[in-house]
């Protein structure tokens, strides 16, 4: 077997690795695997962004959206490492790549106790969808082990205002929600970055009577 980053030979280790749950096939070399830099306890306890205590950016969104997103959980920090890794995997159409990642995955996604939760994709727009063809979130969840739950709809024309940040976060809301839900929800997706999509997402779910939403991504 290959590894699926370096198409390097992966020779079986006899000693133990913490990146990858024991019984789980390898499909990156160690080499590939040190490159990427897994998210520890010393981070956001809202974002999963690694440092101490809240962050800067959970701070300001709770002052302008409070309550709406519970938390983000990340499995790994969005390095120079992990960016060239999905530029791979995006753009050149190598979706498969991302099952390199699904040991790492998995084991948190256990971590979290999510059995109780509704998994929920997050839609493509459909330029997007028609350019990739491939739903990356309903792929991760799929990964997980879960059914993707699909509650939302792309609404097309963003449109711009003057008003508060909260009133333009609302307007500029770019779904729609067409099946709510009483469950908890976790939203899936790749990358948390500045954190809009999955509150744009929460803050639908939780008007309509979601008593909880977390995300999960893989990079932070
Ligand atoms: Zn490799
Ligand atoms: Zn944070």
């Amino acid at each position: 077997m290959n590894c699926y980053l370096c198409f390097s030979p992966i020779v079986p280790e006899v000693n133990w690795t913490n990146f990858l749950l024991p019984g789980i096939e390898k499909k990156i070399c160690v080499t590939c695997e040190e490159g990427f830099e897994r998210i520890s306890d010393e981070c956001c306890p809202m974002c999963s962004r690694p440092g101490k205590g809240r962050c800067g950016d959970c701070t300001r969104w709770e002052e302008m959206l409070p309550g709406v997103l519970d938390q983000n959980h990340s499995v790994l920090t969005y390095n120079a490492f992990a960016k060239d890794f999905v530029a791979k995997w995006k753009y050149r159409g190598d979706y498969a790549a991302v099952e390199a990642l699904e040991a790492a995955m998995k084991e948190k996604w256990k971590l979290l106790n999510l059995e109780d939760y509704l998994a929920v994709c997050v839609p493509l727009s459909l330029e997007r969808g028609k350019e990739r063809g491939f739903n990356q979130s309903e792929a991760l969840i799929r990964m997980v082990g879960k059914d993707p739950a699909h509650l939302f709809e792309r609404i097309h024309g963003e449109k711009q205002s003057k008003r508060t940040r909260r009133a333009r976060m609302e307007a500029e809301n770019p779904f729609s929600l067409i099946k709510p839900t009483n469950q908890p929800v976790i939203i899936v997706d790749d990358i948390y970055t500045t954190g809009r999509t999955v509150r744009h997402m929460a803050s639908l779910l939780k008007e309509n009577g979601c008593p909880r939403v977390r995300s999960f991504t893989i990079f932070r």
